[in-house]
């Protein structure tokens, strides 16, 4: 990097040289993760770090089994450098429990579903905590099956993707919509059918450490993820962090008030009137289209999709609807948050092409200034909230210097301690 323009040593000039060392071993993972195959003199000019720190941290990172040395490189003339990776036989548990279904999967560092699962389960908002803990020792059967089936893997834990929100310190779950997961302890009763680390987190949350450490978002540091489902619920990252609130509750954009509080409104799961989500969620879809068409026995919003895609103008009208209200609201959480990207998630996103230009167009007319954050689908909603449950387990094994945020260390940050390490 360039050293024109170096800052004045701010206060990391006075970190141990262990942390320096600790920071400039995470960003050179971090720099690996994204350019591998990679070798030694591009990490170096990709970091900034001296070449001969580069050597000496990754014979550690050798040594400690995170990297390899992969395949030699092909230079025009001298010797052929080595290129390094890291070592994919690190990985972890991932498990999203979904209404009616848990998808499970085995998980690489790299993000490659190893294999997938499924354990389907009858369960609703009046079950109770016996039938909560069958269901989940069941869940757990099947993930034991999954680590043995893949041996050959070093598995550092399990992640697991919630619809409600989970207070970190205590992995309590404070709400489950749906579901009643929040009847038992979830995080003891997995902990002891498997006894390895689990991290518990928001199935927005977990889209949001897939598309920062897996997808196309890696070095978006204000992003949104916007889950769209029976409710609307968000993950945010703001500066490069996960914006958790207290208690872990931020996020709940789903009831903020869209319209005024009415009599003859739907009411909420939260028993307000007015909320987003009784606008723009998938049960608002259905509803539109069953206004449009009384008749109908249409009883699943994966039915209003597959209608809507043979053309089905009534089911194209509720889409539409459903999308003005998404867009309405979307606008309001990008004039107040400022992200420079917002990621949807959902069943919805299968009417992508359709969808996304009214999501734009009201970001545009609603923006006042020129720029407006970039609007994408989660391409795989399954296989995000798999892989992002999966980060949360990996990210926490990998790095040392950084605490359980997505705030990985940027490339400048080593410049106030280069020469220490
Ligand atoms: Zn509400």
């Amino acid at each position: 990097m360039s050293t024109a323009n170096k800052p004045a040593r701010p206060r990391r000039a006075i970190a141990s040289s262990e942390t320096a060392r600790e920071i400039n071993r995470d960003i050179l993972l971090r720099t690996i993760h994204l350019h591998q195959p990679v070798s030694r003199a591009d990490l170096a000019r990709l970091t900034g770090l001296q070449p001969s720190t580069v050597s000496v941290i990754i014979g550690q990172l050798i040594d400690e089994d995170w990297v390899l040395p992969g395949e030699l490189g092909r230079l025009p003339r001298g010797r052929r450098p080595t290129f390094v990776v890291l070592n994919d036989r690190h990985a972890a548990l991932a498990i999203d429990l979904r209404p009616g279904r848990a998808n499970l999967a085995a998980v690489d560092i790299n993000g490659k579903l190893l294999g997938r699962e499924l354990v389907a389960y009858d369960l609703h908002a009046g079950s109770s905590a016996d039938e909560a803990k069958t269901a989940i020792a069941r869940i757990a059967q099947v993930a034991r099956k999954l680590r043995t089936a893949h041996g050959d893997r070093l598995f550092h834990g399990l992640g697991v993707s919630v619809s409600g929100r989970v207070e970190q310190k205590t992995h309590r779950l404070l709400f489950s919509p749906n579901v009643p997961w929040n009847q038992i302890d979830l995080y003891a009763e997995l902990s002891r059918e498997l006894e390895m680390l689990i991290e518990m987190d928001n199935a927005a949350n977990a889209c949001l450490f897939s598309e920062r450490w897996f997808g196309n978002f890696s070095d978006v540091a204000n992003m949104l993820v916007v889950s769209v489902s029976e409710g609307i619920g968000a993950g945010l990252l703001i500066d490069g962090r996960v914006a958790r609130g207290r208690d872990g509750m931020a996020g709940e954009f789903g009831h903020m008030a869209l319209e005024p509080v009415s009599a003859d409104a739907p009411v909420c799961g939260c028993g307000n009137t007015g909320c987003w989500e009784t606008f723009a969620s998938n049960r608002a879809g259905l509803r539109y289209y069953h206004e449009l068409a009384p008749e109908s026995e249409l009883a699943s919003f994966q039915e209003l999709i597959e209608l809507a895609q043979a053309g089905d103008l009534r089911a194209l009208r509720a889409i539409d609807r459903m999308s003005v209200y998404l867009a309405r609201g979307l606008a309001t959480l990008a004039a107040g948050l400022a992200p420079e990207a917002i990621i949807v998630v959902g069943d919805c996103t299968a009417l992508w092409p359709r969808i996304r230009p009214v999501l734009e167009s009201q970001l545009i007319a609603r923006s006042f200034t020129p720029q407006t954050p970039r609007v994408a689908a989660a391409v795989d909603g399954d296989a995000a909230r798999l892989r992002g449950a999966a980060a949360m387990v990996l990210l926490k094994t990998l790095f040392r210097s950084t605490d359980f945020t997505l705030r990985l260390p940027r490339a400048d940050e080593q410049v106030a301690d280069r020469e220490s390490c």
